[in-house]
């Protein structure tokens, strides 16, 4: 036996669970495929003295707990603040902070009978997310765990609602004007064409710790995303993990029905006690196993798994920043948070119709950031790094391929955000587009799927990313999962990473 423990990737849960597994005294090796870790959580200089956060680009989940055990905040870890941003809206006004007084700003004032509305609605929300909190450091639980859970409590009725109501359908229920609907318009834009409203629970990944009250850090990491990797690796190492890059892992090496270590592209063979995937459910199962270990049928459930809704990233050095036509308030607020466009319902329905024809979307959300305003550290003197994250966006087109309409796409994309700011065109001084190609490429995410299969609600907690899978157990022995398919999901929260190593151990 050459190892413990083998996990396939270098992503930031495959760092989380090899630190976890190592300070329990297991011999531990990552295999990488690129030069570097950090999977979609990574900090690179594009342009020389322009650092930029290629996927993501602000953290929100990452539990307190982990935190303390991987001892991140005492190698560095340092939030920059990030603040609320806005909404610009195509006819010159906006949602903007609701105590801004202007008469552009569709939050001021609301009526008794918004405001009223928009408080049940955040408590409809707010009851979903609560239920699910304390189960975020452990395998999910059964549905019938949940129900049990709250039976006979206000908590049912939100829970069953959510089961069988779209978002869309859950707003025109709550709120009762175009005005708050269409402020909320944006909520599950980014998971697919009307979500199930149980997407809402994925949130429980934002909450205080139950025990401390200790909020997971929010907003942009100092030195970009690449440093909360940079740290658990630190984390690992100490602990005796062995990190291994460009070392790009063909295949599970199978005998008698058990996993029993992995094959290398260049045809070595290494041996282990159990093999851990921090790779999607798809590149797991369909292109690491050959289809003769797998069931058919399970085979054509993952085959299934919703990963065809994308989005694209423009990332930019600019000499000035945006100056928005409609925004009245503080200067500097558009900058501290994201400013959004493209994002009323009949913005993202075209959006989605786009997609379904497989074609890139004309309009499409354009959330628009600018880190290096808050942390100077990312850029050179007198010029801003721009992080803007661009959704939905067909896996595939219809058409033609991503490579072919790269620069039509950034060309209209230019084009919609300069109509809002008419100084951004020439302010571009370097660009670069990350499609979804491109994150399929580079990141070895299939399908450019960010959070590995989507945060849709049907593959949350008990469905993620199927109920035979959700454990973190693989239906062979020796094979686990530790990546964002598995629960609670994607983003960078170390979860999946942590829960997976847990439960490795105690079968150990
Ligand atoms: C464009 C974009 C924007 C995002 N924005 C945010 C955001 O702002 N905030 C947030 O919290 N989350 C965001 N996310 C989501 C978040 O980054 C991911 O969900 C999370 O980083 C996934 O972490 P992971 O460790 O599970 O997997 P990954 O980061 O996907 O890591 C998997 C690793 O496996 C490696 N690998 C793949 N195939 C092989 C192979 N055959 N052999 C060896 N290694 C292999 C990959 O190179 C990669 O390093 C974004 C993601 C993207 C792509």
């Amino acid at each position: 036996m050459d190892a413990d423990a083998i996990i396939v990737g270098g992503g930031h849960n495959g760092l989380t669970a090899a630190a976890y597994l190592a300070k329990a005294g297991l011999d531990v090796h990552i295999f990488e495929r690129r030069p570097f870790v950090g999977g979609a959580a990574v900090t690179q200089e594009l342009w020389p003295g322009f650092h930029f956060s290629t996927c993501a680009h602000m953290t929100h989940g990452i539990h307190p707990k982990i935190i303390r055990d991987l001892r991140l905040y005492e190698r560095g870890l340092e939030m920059c603040t990030r603040l609320g941003g806005i909404r610009m809206c195509p006819d010159g006004t906006y949602y903007g902070p609701s105590d801004h007084a202007s008469p552009r700003n569709r939050m001021q004032p609301l009526t008794e009978e918004e405001r009223e509305a928009a408080r049940k609605y955040g408590e409809f929300k707010r009851t979903l997310i609560d239920i699910f909190v304390p189960y975020r450091l452990q395998p999910p639980p059964t549905l019938d765990d949940v129900r049990a859970k709250v039976a006979g409590t206000l908590a049912a009725e939100v829970l069953e609602r959510a089961l069988t109501t779209r978002i869309r359908e859950l707003q025109d229920a709550f709120l009762p004007t175009d005005n708050l609907k269409e402020r909320h318009a944006g909520e599950g834009a980014a998971v697919g064409r009307n979500p199930l409203a149980m997407h809402f629970a994925y949130g429980s990944i934002n909450r205080p710790e139950e025990e401390t009250g200790e909020a997971p850090p929010y907003g942009y990491p100092r030195n970009g995303m690449g440093a909360i990797p940079r740290m658990i690796a630190e984390a690992a190492g100490e602990a005796g993990v062995k990190i291994h890059v460009n070392q790009d892992v063909e295949q599970f090496l199978v005998e008698d029905g058990k996993v029993i270590g992995i094959r290398l592209s260049g045809g070595t063979e290494v041996r282990s006690r159990v093999v851990v995937s921090n790779l999607d459910p798809k590149r797991t199962f369909l292109k690491m196993l050959a289809p003769e270990h797998l069931d058919e049928r399970l085979r054509a459930r993952i085959q299934g798994l919703i990963t065809h809704v994308s989005c694209y990233k423009f990332l930019a050095v600019i000499t000035e920043l945006p100056q928005y036509t409609a925004w009245d308030g503080d200067p500097d607020w558009p900058y501290m948070g994201s400013t959004v466009m493209g994002m009323t319902r009949a913005e993202i329905d075209a959006a989605y119709d786009d997609l379904d024809a497989g074609r890139p979307p004309r309009t499409p959300v354009a959330s628009f950031s600018v880190p290096s305003f808050v942390d100077p550290s990312l850029t050179r003197s007198g010029y801003h790094t721009a992080s803007i994250w661009i959704f939905p966006a067909p896996a595939k087109l219809s058409e033609g391929t991503w490579d072919g309409v790269r620069e039509q796409v950034a060309e209209r994309l230019i084009d919609q955000i300069t109509g809002y700011a008419p100084n951004f065109r020439a302010s571009i001084r370097d660009y670069k587009l990350r499609t979804p190609l491109d994150l399929e490429r580079e990141n070895g995410l299939t399908d450019g799927c960010i959070w590995h299969i989507q945060h849709a609600g049907e593959h949350l907690f008990w469905n993620r990313p199927l109920p035979e899978l959700a454990a973190y157990r693989a239906p062979l022995k020796g094979l686990y999962l530790c990546g964002a398919g598995q629960h609670p999901g994607g983003e960078v929260s170390g979860i999946p990473g942590h829960n997976a190593a847990h439960e490795i151990l105690k079968d150990l």
